[in-house]
């Protein structure tokens, strides 16, 4: 393999608490290769999101390196894309000038680039809606949509789809898979839903929690788009839920991320 896209290691990353520093994360030794897709998956408060941020440049203090495209983060970046669990659009602003972030659609470059992403991810029709006049599945491809725009060389996901009912989800999914196929973003997402992680990554990292370290990465070859029922799908589900069982430390927690 080339060099990784993105670098991880962290030594640890503490919050301060009144009881004294908390260690969230310890240890995380991660690369992700360019147009990868990684799933990070894990009890809930072992650290996801708090990885996420550092990828994304949202929190700088942590003892240890993390690297994109050869260059230590030191902030936010256009070229790290992030989608939260909540759409959080400009209420103000119509869908294309939320996904083109004000720039007018006026101008033919943002115009075509707004229309390429609006195909994408299927909202022909409500380029002009407000995002009250969305329902939340079309709100969050929305802001899949605004992620992508500036064409960004990184997607981090939190949790991006799991507000949403089981067929706007699946639905999502596959926009999802469809724009990283389309534009090779070095994607990395996080969710408790085994299946969507099987539907999505090209590795699967299992987190254990107290303090947040990766538990099992589980590799998934699986030809796009996945059909959910054959024996492999099983199999990796299978792989992953036994890593999670471990992590969870009890099997009856497990049911609720199942
Ligand atoms: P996850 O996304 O896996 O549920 P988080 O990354 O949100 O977990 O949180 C990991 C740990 O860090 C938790 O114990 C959480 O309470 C703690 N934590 C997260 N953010 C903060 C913060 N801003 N201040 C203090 N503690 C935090
Ligand atoms: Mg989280």
């Amino acid at each position: 393999m080339s060099d990784p896209f993105i670098s991880i290691h962290l030594d640890h990353k503490t919050f301060p608490s009144a009881a004294g520093p908390v260690r969230a994360l310890s240890k995380i030794d991660l690369d992700v290769e360019e147009g990868g897709f990684v799933v990070l998956i894990g009890p809930s408060g072992c650290g996801k999101s708090t990885l996420l941020r550092i990828i994304a440049g949202l929190d700088l203090d942590y003892a240890g390196a993390v690297s994109v495209g050869g260059k230590r983060i030191d902030g936010p970046s256009p070229e790290r894309g992030f989608v939260f669990q909540e759409p959080r659009l400009f209420p103000w602003l119509t869908v294309e000038r939320n996904i083109s972030a004000g720039f007018s659609p006026a101008q033919p470059d943002v115009r075509r680039k707004i229309d390429d992403l609006i195909r994408l991810v299927r909202l022909e029709g409500f380029e002009k809606s407000y995002p009250k006049q969305l329902s939340g599945g079309m709100a969050q491809r929305t802001a899949i949509a605004r992620a992508l725009y500036r064409d960004p060389t990184t997607l981090l996901l939190d949790e991006p789809f799991s507000a949403l009912d089981a067929f706007t989800r699946a639905h999502l999914q596959n926009a999802l898979l469809e724009a990283w196929l389309k534009h090779g973003t070095t994607t990395v997402l996080v969710t408790h839903d085994i299946d969507e992680a099987v539907t999505l990554a090209r590795r699967i990292v299992v987190m254990d929690a107290r303090p947040g370290s990766i538990r099992a990465v589980i590799p998934v070859d699986l030809e796009y788009p996945r059909r959910r029922v054959s024996p492999e799908f099983e199999a990796t589900r299978y792989s992953v839920l036994r890593e999670l069982e471990t992590a969870y430390g009890a099997k009856e927690e497990v049911r609720h991320v199942a």
